[in-house]
C-alpha cells in the first residue's frame, strides 16, 4: 500500500493553535469522489472555528483511513459515497451528498465536547 502525504489546506495565522485544521489528499487516479469542492466547503464552514480539531477529507478507502489516522473526524471517499471514521476508525459509510452535512454535524459535536 502507498503512502500519500496530506495537504493542508487552511492554516489560520491569526488563531494561533485554536482552529480547525482541514487537511486533504492530493488526489490520484484512485479518487472516488469530487473532492476539493468537498475539501473547500468543510474548509469555508469551519473557517471561524476557534477550536483545535483535526479533519481529514482524503479520496480514497486504500489509503485515506490510514494517512488521517491522526485526524479527529474525517472520510475517506468511496463510489458515491464515503466512509466517516474518526481517529482513523471507520463509523459508517454515508452518501456523497450527505459527507459535508456529516462532517460539519460531527465537527459541531467534537467541539461542543471540547467546551464541555
Ligand atoms: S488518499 Fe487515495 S485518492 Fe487520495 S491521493 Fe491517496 S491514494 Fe489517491
Amino acid at each position: 500500500m502507498g503512502k500519500c502525504a496530506a495537504r493542508l489546506i487552511l492554516r489560520s495565522l491569526d488563531m494561533g493553535d485554536d482552529y480547525v485544521e482541514v487537511v486533504s489528499c492530493p488526489t490520484c487516479a484512485r479518487t472516488k469522489i469530487d473532492l476539493i469542492p468537498i475539501a473547500n466547503a468543510v474548509n469555508d464552514a469551519v473557517s471561524g472555528i476557534g477550536k483545535r480539531l483535526k479533519v481529514a477529507v482524503m479520496g480514497c478507502v486504500v489509503n485515506g483511513p490510514g494517512e488521517a489516522a491522526d485526524a479527529d473526524i474525517g472520510i475517506a471517499g468511496g463510489d458515491g459515497c464515503a466512509v466517516l471514521f474518526k481517529r482513523g476508525r471507520i463509523i459508517k459509510k454515508i452518501s456523497e451528498d450527505e459527507i459535508v452535512p456529516c462532517l460539519l454535524e460531527e465537527i459541531k459535536n467534537l467541539t461542543e465536547q471540547k467546551e464541555g
